[in-house]
Order: structure tokens, then C-alpha cells, then sequence
């Protein structure tokens, strides 16, 4: 490649001049245009098929058209969908770095600059959660579903340790994690990677206003205790996929704490208000968590992926991850290598993307950019109801779920207006089913810290503009 290096840098010229005229393009463009699987892999194999080498600064410029054209542009300010955020700059750069040197964090000993400025971020964000980072384990994961994982291995190693060598079925009862209905998928997954099945997942119904019922908890776990079922863990979720609805996180610890059960708090997405002083009480009791899952791809706007788990036994995370091998380099410190307390193996540096944003910003730029984006979803709440629409689901978070009285008599439905919606590709939402057997209604997150009023009123004229004609 060193013959060809005026060709990288002007490939290099390409993507430096992307990362900065790009955001700044894309609030006119297209969110998004219809592709269809035929016109993209037939474009596909055009451009780059072939055996000869390729001019690296026509290949970068074909791939950036590509890629501009047949994305759903969730950088946007006009994606409202789900959790995917904006990303800032620092966090791609520290992206970049982690490429540059190909940092492996397996081991400490191998990169110890790198693990250090993740230990030095996490416990930043550890303190925003009250959950010291003397006192507890954290780790980057790929993403919210390996901390979940992460969470119910580390549940089991405390509560059920002889099941890590004779299996489950050493267990003195079924374990069974008791979940609510709005829970996160990736525990059914979790269910059968655990070899729990999923028959120990119990679902507790929620309250009317869609949040787990502590006392429907309560009696599942007291009755499930006396027909012999061992209560593992209980997850509450801080911010729900569906509806950003905060469960009541202190009544469901005192609910999991009096039946001995784990305490997992999900906080994916809604983790990202332990930033701000002012957003952090909505989220009281997450402190009393036995372990947490919490996103930085998701509310802390840095490229995916990058989760993360914290937890306050250290002890049984150690348990259920500790191996040692004869080809590692030995360990050096206080904290076991990460290869050594997490799921991964190899590992790339996650957390550097999040550790440059974090000190560019600083804790209050990073609650600013939270706040604003909290009042965004105020805004667009008032205008939707100004405007006629109807919110369905109670929350203070940036995840607003809507509906219209002629969407509800019938008149249109939710797949029409969403089809016109991203026909004309103008913002994106997304539609979900906020309880079981309940019709769809629309979604709209705020998940770009760029979005303003502006763009605030474009979605909601979008949308009046789509049901007018659809109901003409
Ligand atoms: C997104 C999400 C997950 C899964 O996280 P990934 O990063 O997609 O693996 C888990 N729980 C909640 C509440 C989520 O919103």
C-alpha cells in the first residue's frame, strides 16, 4: 500500500470532509429512500465486483455514495426512531484510534493506557449512577444485550454457584427471572443461552399506566416460592424500548430484596439521565441495583456499539467469567484482566469513543445535550396534542407515543401513514405496540442531540400533512 499514498490520503481527505459535511447536509436530505434488495446488491456487485485492485480514493467516494443513499440516516435530526443517537465528533475520532492501533483489551498488560481510560470513564458514569466504582465491577460490553447477559450470569454465580460446574438442574429450585411485559427481548435469547429455558421467564402484568406492578410482582414471586421455583433475578427497566416508560425502581427493590432475588435495573437507554442533576431523580433507585445495563450507543450519542455493565458484586462476576490459560500474559494489578471478568475474549476499545466524548464534553456539556433533548420531547408532545393527536404513554424521557382520533375510528391506519411517511423519507418514525393485543401506535424519539424546535414542527407537519391526505 505505500506506493499508493497520495491515493490514501486523498481517500482519507474524502471521509475528513464526510465526518464534517455530512451532519450539516443531511437535516435537508432524505432520511431515508426505499431500497429494494435486488437494486442494492445489483449496485453492489457493479461498483465493486471485479479482481483488479481498486483506486482506494474512487473506492472510498463510491462506498460514502453508496452508503449516503441506501441508509437510514439515524444521524439525521429528523430520525425520530429508535434509540440510535447522533454521533459526536470525539467519539469518532477515539473510533478511529482503537482502529489505528488495533488496541486489544483482553489483557491489561497489553493495553494500559486504553483500560485505564475506560476504568477512568466508567467510574465517572458509575458515580452518576451512586454506584462507586471502589465497590463495584464495570466493563464495556457490545451492547445492551451482552450487559443483560452479563447481568443474569453474575445473578446466577451469587445465587446459584454450584450450577456454574453441575449445571442448572444442580439448582435447589428453578431459577426463574421475573421480567415485565415491556422487558427487553434479548432476554428470551438470554433464557435459552443460559440454559434457564424460557419457561423461567415470568412476565408481570403491568400497571394501567404500562409500568411493572410491584404487587403483582410480589405475589408471582411469593407463589412461585412456595411451589418450589428459586427466584434468580428481577429486572426493571429504566426507560422501555416501546415507551421510555421508567418502571418504579425503588418499590421493585424492595419487592426483589424481601424474596432474595437479584436486582437487575435495565437503564439501555434511559440510563443516560443519571447524567444531569436535574433529569437523575427520575431514576431514583437505581442505586440500589445489584447490576445495571446501560448503553453509551444509545442516549450518550456515540457510534454503536458500545453498552455497558456495572454491577456490585465483583466477587460473582469473577466467579462466573474467571478462567486462566497458559497462553495469556499474566496478570498485573488489583482487577482481573477483562478477558478474565467479562463474556468477550478479545476485545476492542469500546469505551475510548466514550471516554474522549466524555472529557471533550465534560459532565455538564453531556447533561446539556440530555436536558435538551428531554425538552425536545416536551416540545414535541405540545405540538402533537395542539394539533390534535392524543400521547398514550406517560413518561418525562424523550420517547413520545401517539395516536389520532381518526386513526382510532378507523379512517387511516398506522402502516399507511408510516408507509407515505417514509415514501417521502422527510423524518423517520416508527410505529409499536405499547401493551399485548392493544392496536399499534405511532413513536417518536428524540434521539439526535441536534434536533431543534425546527425540526420539531417539520415531524409534526409531516404528519398532519400525511393524515390530511390520507383521510381526504
Ligand atoms: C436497546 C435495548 C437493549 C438491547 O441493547 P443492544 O445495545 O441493542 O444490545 C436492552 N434493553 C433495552 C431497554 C433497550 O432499549
Amino acid at each position: 500500500m505505500t506506493g499508493r499514498r497520495s491515493e490514501l490520503d486523498r481517500a482519507w481527505r474524502r471521509v475528513l470532509d464526510e465526518v464534517r459535511d455530512f451532519p450539516e447536509e443531511i437535516r435537508d436530505r432524505r432520511v431515508c429512500r426505499p431500497a429494494s434488495r435486488e437494486e442494492v446488491r445489483g449496485h453492489v456487485e457493479e461498483t465493486f465486483g471485479g479482481d483488479a485492485p481498486g483506486d482506494i480514493e474512487q473506492i472510498t467516494g463510491d462506498a460514502i455514495e453508496c452508503l449516503r443513499r441506501w441508509t437510514v440516516h439515524v444521524t439525521s435530526p429528523r430520525y425520530f426512531g429508535l434509540f440510535n443517537p447522533s454521533v459526536l465528533e470525539p467519539a469518532i475520532l477515539g473510533d478511529v484510534l482503537a482502529a489505528v492501533y488495533n488496541l486489544q483489551l483482553a489483557a491489561w498488560s497489553h493495553a494500559p493506557a486504553a483500560c485505564e481510560m475506560e476504568r477512568f470513564v466508567l467510574g465517572e458514569l458509575g458515580r452518576c449512577l451512586d454506584l462507586p466504582p471502589e465497590a463495584s465491577h464495570a466493563a464495556f460490553t457490545t451492547g445492551g444485550a451482552e450487559a443483560n447477559l452479563s447481568a443474569v450470569l453474575a445473578a446466577l454465580a451469587d445465587r446459584v454457584p454450584e450450577a456454574l460446574t453441575a449445571g442448572i438442574e444442580a439448582a435447589p429450585g428453578r431459577p426463574t427471572l421475573y421480567v415485565s411485559e415491556s422487558s427487553h427481548d434479548s432476554f428470551v435469547k438470554i433464557a435459552r443461552m443460559t440454559g434457564l429455558g424460557t419457561d423461567a421467564l415470568r412476565t408481570v402484568p403491568p400497571t394501567p399506566d404500562l409500568r411493572m406492578d410491584p404487587d403483582a410482582l410480589d405475589r408471582k414471586l411469593s407463589r412461585d416460592t412456595e411451589a418450589g421455583r428459586l427466584p434468580l433475578a428481577v429486572v426493571a427497566t429504566a426507560g422501555t424500548t416501546a415507551g421510555g416508560i421508567i418502571d418504579p425502581l425503588d418499590e421493585v427493590a424492595e419487592v426483589a430484596r424481601r424474596h432474595g432475588a437479584w436486582y437487575h435495573v435495565d437503564a439501555a437507554w434511559g440510563g443516560a439521565a443519571a447524567i444531569s442533576p436535574e433529569l437523575r431523580p427520575l431514576i431514583a433507585g437505581i442505586e440500589r441495583a445489584d447490576s445495571v445495563t446501560w448503553d453509551a450507543h444509545k442516549w450518550l450519542s456515540v457510534p454503536m456499539g458500545a453498552g455497558m455493565f456495572f454491577c456490585r458484586h465483583p466477587e460473582a462476576v469473577r466467579r462466573a467469567f474467571s478462567v486462566s490459560t497458559g497462553y495469556m500474559p499474566g496478570e498485573t494489578g488489583e482487577r482481573p484482566d477483562p478477558y478474565a471478568s467479562t463474556v468477550q475474549w478479545s476485545r476492542r476499545a469500546i469505551g475510548l469513543k466514550v471516554f474522549l466524548s466524555w472529557v471533550a464534553l465534560g459532565r455538564d456539556g453531556y447533561a446539556e445535550l440530555i436536558e435538551h433533548q428531554t425538552e425536545m420531547g416536551d416540545l414535541l408532545r405540545d405540538e402533537l396534542e395542539s394539533a390534535g393527536w392524543r400521547i398514550v404513554n406517560d413518561t418525562p424521557l424523550p420517547v413520545v407515543c401517539f395516536s389520532h382520533p381518526d386513526l382510532e375510528a378507523g379512517d387511516t391506519t398506522v402502516a399507511d401513514v408510516l408507509d407515505r411517511i417514509y415514501e417521502r423519507g422527510e423524518v423517520w418514525i416508527s410505529s409499536t405496540v405499547l401493551r399485548e393485543g392493544r392496536d399499534p401506535v405511532l413513536r417518536a424519539c428524540v434521539t439526535s442531540y441536534r434536533t431543534d424546535a425546527g425540526d420539531v414542527g417539520h415531524l409534526v407537519r409531516e404528519l398532519e400533512r400525511t393524515r390530511t391526505e390520507l383521510t381526504a
